[in-house]
């Protein structure tokens, strides 16, 4: 059975588990700094490291932030939040039990919109749908095992580190939906300043669930895939499984219940264990911990952290200053851009917004990459958006060309400087004062009587070409005079003028 003919007849089902590292500066239960990359077991203490006997302390700022993921996602936030004990033994987890949230989670039944395109999927098509959210948890991470050779090393550093994560309901079908979901939930945490979303070190990870049933049949046995450390896997590891899920069933065979992994040397997911199931975990209250009741003052510092979200932001922008779709997805791609292009576009005329637009996606850009600068970091670049205003709004005007325009990005970039100061100094601005320039064509006029003469007689005798020739001769003497700088057009009027009433 070929694909399509598959599609039609199969139905697959997608569900994700994201968890995503909180930025806070300390760990969830304890003190001890929350960060990537330091030296091995420096970031521990007897709490993150399951000494007997210590007490844990539940991090506000990690529940505030946590609260803050929750309420994008639409998610109800409960009346009661309380934590869990999820027991299990594991060499990265010294107490043999993790403290998570199971009966009452921080975020509940929320739902989100999904809109866009993965470049690299099914030809760019367009997704729009709708995913619920199951619930988002706030728990503590493991610490990180490294395998090398026959001994095995642990680091704690990561132990206990903030984590949050969010379940999903199986409402996507494919690959493609599966990485847009995980590029817009990385865009919306990162708008929120939760989670840095970097997927390489691991700060947002994703466990893909992935069932195929008859068509119309509701769920099939599903299988967990972990080990997906890019967007990119996400969706090549869930369109294998569902290739093969759906081979085996249309050979009259059964999907084994289990967990695989993604070998991205081999493109393809291979079996790793079969999973437990909650019972296995043996839940139970953790007793070290007191229930936790946002209250109103928690909840208004929630609601007051946050942000106008990615998606409505894309859209409302390009309303607002007509930009393409495209334009629009670029500009929002990081609040920061989209916080420099709406002050830059709010400073400028409208009329010189599509020069801001174009500027800001081509040259700015092109030269941010030149000099590494990151897009998040464009809030500290020298072109300010108030410096980019003003010089489209006198390039719009004729102030200066467009040439001269785009050296002068370069300039402020390379000497911190106001771009019309720039432009000046380097003689580019134009001259189209009118009196201004006849004191120019004056000096010309005083300074050149036998070419006016020349040109009066051409004019004269209907000589036109030789008219011509010594008009452009002379509107040259007035440019040069003026370092470059006045509008040829008016100069030009001005001298025709100047021949005509001789
Ligand atoms: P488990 O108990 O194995 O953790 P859950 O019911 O908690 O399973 O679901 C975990 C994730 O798997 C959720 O994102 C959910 O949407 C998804 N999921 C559950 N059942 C299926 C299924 N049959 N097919 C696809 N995804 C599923
Ligand atoms: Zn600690
Ligand atoms: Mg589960």
């Amino acid at each position: 059975m070929n694909d399509v003919a598959a599609a039609g007849v199969y139905q697959s089902f997608i569900g994700l588990e994201v968890h995503i590292h909180l930025l806070t500066k300390t760990k969830v239960f304890c003190g001890c700094r929350s960060a990537f990359g330091d030296e091995p077991n420096t970031n521990v203490c007897p709490v993150c490291l399951g000494y007997p006997g210590v007490l844990p302390s539940l991090n506000l700022e990690a529940m505030r932030m946590g609260c803050m993921v929750a309420k994008a996602l639409n998610c109800r936030i409960p009346e009661k939040t309380w934590f869990e004990r999820k027991q299990y033994f594991y060499p990265d987890m010294t107490k043999n039990y993790q403290i998570s949230q199971f009966a009452s989670p921080l975020g509940q039944e929320g739902c989100v919109d999904m809109e866009g395109r993965v470049s690299g999927g099914a030809g760019g098509e367009l997704i729009k749908r709708k995913v619920r959210i199951r619930e988002c948890h706030l728990e503590e991470d493991a610490g990180k095992m490294i395998h090398t050779g026959t001994v095995s090393l642990l680091d704690y550093n990561r132990a206990g580190v903030s984590l949050l994560e969010i379940v999903t309901e199986p409402d996507m079908e494919n690959g493609e939906e599966a990485e847009l979901f995980i590029q817009q939930l990385r865009r919306i945490v990162r708008y929120l300043g939760v989670c840095d979303g970097n997927m390489e070190e691991g700060s947002l990870r994703a466990d893909a669930n992935v069932s195929v049933n008859s068509r119309g049949k509701g769920l099939g046995r599903k299988v967990e895939i972990k080990n997906l450390n890019s967007s990119r896997f996400v969706r090549l590891a869930l369109n294998h499984e569902i290739t093969r899920q759906t081979g085996l069933l249309a050979e009259g065979k059964t999907v084994v219940q289990e967990t695989r992994l993604w070998n991205e040397n081999r493109d393809q997911t291979e079996p790793m264990r079969t999973k437990e199931n909650a019972q296995d975990y043996r839940y139970f209250p953790e007793p070290d911990l007191p229930v936790f009741s946002p209250g109103g003052a928690f909840l208004k510092s929630v609601e007051d952290a946050l942000v106008e979200l990615p998606l409505h932001r894309t859209r409302r922008l390009a309303a607002e200053y007509a930009l393409e779709e495209e334009q629009a997805d670029m500009i929002c791609e990081e609040k920061a851009c989209a916080d420099y292009f709406e002050a830059a576009a709010g400073a400028a005329p409208r009329s010189a917004v599509p020069r801001v637009v174009n500027w800001l996606l081509q040259d700015v850009r092109r030269i941010m990459g030149r000099d590494g600068i990151a897009l998040g970091d464009i809030g500290t670049i020298r072109l300010t958006p108030a410096r980019l205003a003003s010089l489209a709004a006198a390039a719009e005007k004729g102030g200066v060309s467009g040439k001269n325009a785009r050296e002068t990005l370069e300039a402020v970039m390379l000497e911190d400087r106001d771009p019309l100061d720039i432009i000046r100094e380097k003689g580019w601005e134009r001259i189209s004062d009118p009196g201004e320039i006849a004191r120019a064509v004056g000096a010309v006029r005083a300074a050149e009587e036998a070419a006016f003469g020349e040109a009066k007689a051409a004019g004269a005798e209907g000589n036109a070409k030789r008219l011509r020739t010594l008009t452009a001769y002379l509107v040259g003497k007035v440019l040069a005079a003026t370092g470059g700088r006045a509008d040829p057009k008016i100069a030009g009027e001005q001298i025709a003028a100047a021949i005509e009433n001789m």
